[in-house]
């Protein structure tokens, strides 16, 4: 189809990308990876330090947790689609501010209309607060699958909340275990 957007030409102009000054401190973007197929999409926040260095998005010690939580639901991060809020690095891996996000949003609109998944995941408040406002807070609604205009979402503590609190890992586990659920049913 003539003019069909695709995830190559996406991550073309993400790497030309000078929308929000992030690109100037960034060492390379991170417009997301996985399987273009997959049924469920990860969405973090934005690129750490790893991840600007190699480009690709949970490639860190969150992106080991993730990966080990994938694995105990039988996924491999080769089955999913990963990408983040912000597609390149926060400085100090500060918090994007909205005027970032809200640069880079078409972006990841973009690739959600190019990979359709039955199932996005919102990884920690920052993901959340974008995709669902009005649901409260993480603590109050991770676990949780939502539909909001015929998409099906759901809400996960960011993996990083595992690493710096150890007493978290099981509930992040457990919740885990609830997107082969949500994606039965949608
Ligand atoms: N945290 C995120 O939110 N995204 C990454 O890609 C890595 C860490």
């Amino acid at each position: 189809m003539e003019n069909a957007d695709s995830l190559e030409l996406i991550y073309e102009e993400v790497k030309n990308c000078t929308k929000c000054p992030l690109y100037k401190l960034a060492k390379n973007p991170v417009p997301g990876a996985g399987n273009p197929k997959t049924e469920v999409m990860f969405i973090g926040e934005g690129p750490g330090e790893k991840e600007d260095e190699q480009g690709l998005p949970f490639v860190g010690s969150s992106g080991k947790l993730l990966d080990e939580m994938l694995s105990s639901i039988d996924l491999k991060r080769e089955d999913v689609y990963i990408a983040n809020v912000v597609k390149h690095r926060p400085p100090g891996n500060r918090d994007p501010k909205p005027d970032e996000v809200s640069a880079c949003w078409p972006y990841l609109e973009r690739q959600i209309k190019v990979l359709k998944p039955k199932l996005i995941v919102c990884l920690g408040r920052h993901s959340l607060a974008r995709f669902l406002p009005d649901m409260g807070a993480i603590s109050q609604v991770h676990g949780r699958a939502f539909k909001k205009n015929g998409q099906a979402y759901m809400a996960l503590y960011h993996p990083a909340v595992g690493l710096y609190n150890g007493g978290m890992r099981k509930t992040l586990f457990d919740d885990f275990k609830k997107i082969k659920t949500a994606l039965k049913k949608v």
